[in-house]
């Protein structure tokens, strides 16, 4: 097995690519500072992305609402995350910044909205 990865640190426009050993967490070479190093492992052992999707909108001027959790949630639970949203929907009007879903599935990151979107109203 091969105990090596690179991973691009993209903390910064220089972007190192920075060489960690899997197995024995430590960094072989390529980092220009502490924070890449931290990043890297964190890559490396406990990836975590800032989510970015739409949610349904009931009686709203639009149909569909964009949302993003508030910080970075694990990769992995990401697809179980999505489900929960597939199945939720709001109801007009929503402002942005609105927490939609809080701590979603335990993550301490709300889904929060990102527009501000109103009641559709007839006349
Ligand atoms: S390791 Fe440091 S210098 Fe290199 S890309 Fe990351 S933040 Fe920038």
């Amino acid at each position: 097995m091969n105990e090596e990865t690179n991973i691009t640190c993209i903390l910064c426009p220089i972007g190192c690519e920075i060489r960690i050993n899997k197995k024995e967490l430590f960094i072989i070479d390529g980092a220009k500072c502490e924070k890449g190093i931290e990043y890297s492992k964190n890559e490396v052992f406990n990836p975590k992305r800032i989510l970015t999707t739409s949610i349904l909108v009931k009686n709203g001027i639009l149909p569909l609402l964009s949302v993003k959790t508030s910080k970075p949630i694990p990769k992995e639970k990401i697809f179980k995350i999505l489900k929960i949203i597939k199945r939720t929907s709001v109801n007009a009007p929503v402002e942005m910044g609105e927490i939609i879903i809080q701590n979603v599935l335990g993550t301490g990151s709300d889904i929060i909205a990102t527009k501000t979107i109103k009641k559709f109203e007839t006349s």
